[in-house]
């Protein structure tokens, strides 16, 4: 058995298995992130941790310089939706046609309970450094800490997963899309795997797209 990381978006409380070239855990894996999103998550963190709520605007224009594109901003709403899966933000309706979001209490909650305990942590971390930058200091090697097991987050049925593909379709195309796009969509391995007919699918697109200028309009 392979050794246990956790995944590499540190929100994420899933565990890697397997090969060394794994980073992200299995419900992660195949999330398509732009580097300018997957470089930014940390920092991305810190800024929304520090409000009340949020949108996907206020991130572009705080941290991005408003200066994401339409596919960097999909990657954004995919980093989100995952954040929601773990219980790190919840959705709070809409505001001006986009979603609003908020970093989860307990999240909150626990941050706080770690700066508070953040001194004592600097310190062990300075005097580790400078054993380390000591070479003619044998160097400890620490055990390390066990993880506690965390609670597993209810799975996702097919039909959700499928359907929110659908709905970030859906919201990539800005509620509108031509054939050729739609040719695509129903070719995409990711879609053609749940074995939905394209009539069904296509029901389901028309029903997305329905609630999608409803909100836009409303
Ligand atoms: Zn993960």
């Amino acid at each position: 058995m392979g050794r246990k990381r956790t995944c590499e978006l540190p929100f994420c409380k899933g565990v890697v298995e397997g090969t060394r070239n794994k980073r992200r855990c299995d419900n992660d894996r195949n999330i398509h992130l732009h580097q300018i999103i997957s470089k930014n998550v940390k920092r991305i963190m810190r800024y929304i941790e520090g409000l009340a709520d949020f949108t996907a605007n206020d991130v572009n224009k705080a941290l991005f310089k408003d200066k994401l594109d339409k596919n960097e901003k999909g990657s954004m709403y995919r980093l989100f939706q995952a954040m929601i899966r773990e219980g790190y933000i919840t959705e709070h309706g809409k505001r001006g046609g986009l979603k609003v979001y908020a970093v989860a209490e307990q999240v909150k909650a626990k941050k706080t309970k770690i700066s508070e305990t953040k001194n004592s942590t600097e310190a062990t971390e300075t005097l580790a450094d400078k054993i380390t930058a000591d070479p003619q200091k044998t160097v400890a090697v620490v055990a390390p800490t066990p993880v506690p097991p965390q609670p597993a987050m209810p799975k996702m049925s097919p039909e959700q997963i499928l359907l929110g593909k659908l709905k970030e379709f859906v919201y990539l195309k800005n509620g509108q899309w031509n054939h050729p796009d739609w040719i695509e969509l129903i070719n995409r391995p990711d879609i053609k795997e749940f074995g939905l007919s394209e009539e069904d699918i296509g029901r389901i697109l028309e029903e997305e797209k329905t609630g999608y200028w409803a909100i836009r309009n409303g």
